[in-house]
């Protein structure tokens, strides 16, 4: 290692050209005498990743695909799924960044952090299909798990130094989506361009629909639980259409903590990479008197069922919040093609997870066939719907 590089902190992205994984590269660049990117991990050898690889020259670029042009300024080519674990075990990183869709990061996750290397979490299967395997080994390795989802990292900044008999109640705040105020029959006729269209952040797809269904706030809910060590019933979910506040933290004296800022996942993600410094950072900054007043209300989870579905699936535990997530994967990706309605997501999510018979102890294997399992478990019910 050359002495430029040796003070400089080392990451690796696996998910590199995604929204989040493009930020964490604005973020780096930012700040370039402190950052250096040792890995990049993609699905497949985009234009986009090419140019990330000739700019950034890291030691590792990997691919899932194994044909293709060369990468031209990797240090090595990984491809194959084998790829991601190269990139997250590299001896130069220190931190890895997991943002990838999907479960492929599970496996190079645990094995980044059996090697005691930081993580900045922004993959939501990661803890929700395989935290109760996660949590213990981080524990054990001593390894920090670092938040980049802008609700836990709201909660992470809150709750700060205090220790966990001291807080009574996390409250995640959720923008409620584009059609909070519809609804069942307006919602039922909602097109995957009105459901892509969110409010106030701007994200894939697939994380769009989850956040105008509240999926994605159910998923939230179960991440805090393993991130925080919270049971289920001191995890609340508020309704914030202004996504000023991130989340919040109640103690045990009833005060509560909060965190705000405008919504630009750029500033978690730096939180998550200079932890425990904070660093200044351009941008806009909120002006509470120019918005004047924020709104906060209970969810509704008779036309948002998808947040109670995720709740019963955290208490279940074991491979139901896998089949939670696998099948919501199938059902969104359905509605997006125009298969089905905006409002059959949750019912097609609820009757996979009714068919689901749970196995014994929780591994990766039984977490990949209970994902399989219900993937085409969901198919077969999408397929038997009658079509409008
Ligand atoms: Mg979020």
């Amino acid at each position: 290692m050359d002495g430029e590089n040796a003070n400089r902190i080392g990451v690796a992205i696996l998910g590199s050209t995604g929204s989040v994984g493009r930020q964490v590269l604005d973020v780096i660049d930012a700040l370039p005498d402190r950052f250096r990117v040792v890995a990049l991990a993609a699905r497949g050898r985009s234009p986009l990743f090419q140019q990330q690889v000739s700019r950034y020259r890291p030691e590792v670029a990997a691919v899932a695909d194994q044909e293709g042009p060369d990468l031209i300024g990797a240090g090595a080519l990984v491809t194959s799924t084998e790829g991601l674990v190269a990139a997250a075990t590299h001896p130069e990183v220190d931190i890895v960044v997991v943002a990838t869709s999907g479960h492929d990061a599970i496996s190079p996750t645990i094995r980044a952090i059996e090697l005691g290397k930081t993580i900045a979490l922004a993959n939501k299967e990661t803890l929700v299909c395989a935290g109760e395997i996660i949590m213990p080994l981080a524990a054990a390795s001593k390894t920090v798990i670092r938040p980049v989802d802008s609700e836990h990292s709201a909660i992470w900044q809150a709750i700060g130094t205090s220790s966990p008999d001291e807080i009574s109640r996390l409250l995640l705040t959720a923008s409620g989506g584009p059609f909070r105020t519809m609804s069942m029959a307006e919602m039922a006729g909602v097109t995957a361009r009105q459901a892509l269209a969110h409010p106030t952040w701007s994200m894939g797809g697939k994380i769009t629909v989850d956040s105008a269904t509240l999926m994605n706030k159910g998923l939230e809910v179960i991440e805090a639980h393993w991130l925080f060590g919270m049971p289920y019933d001191k995890i609340d979910v508020v309704v914030h259409p202004d996504s000023v506040v991130h989340s919040i933290v109640e103690f045990v004296d009833g005060s509560q903590i909060a965190q705000l800022g405008l919504p630009d996942m750029r500033v978690p993600i730096q939180y998550a990479l200079t932890y425990p410094e904070r660093l200044p950072r351009q941008g806009k900054r909120l002006d509470l008197a120019t918005i004047g007043a924020l709104r906060f209300e209970q969810p509704d989870e008779d036309r948002f069922p998808a947040l109670r579905l995720a709740r019963q699936a955290g208490l279940a535990g074991g491979t139901y919040p896998t089949v939670l997530s696998a099948a919501d994967d199938e059902a969104v990706a359905a509605f997006l093609e125009d298969v089905i309605a905006f409002t059959d997501v949750a019912g097609i999510v609820s009757d996979v997870l009714d068919r689901h018979t749970p196995s014994g102890p929780l591994t990766l294997d039984a977490i990949c066939a209970a994902d399989q399992w219900a993937r085409g478990t969901a198919r077969d019910i999408i397929d038997s719907l009658p079509r409008s």
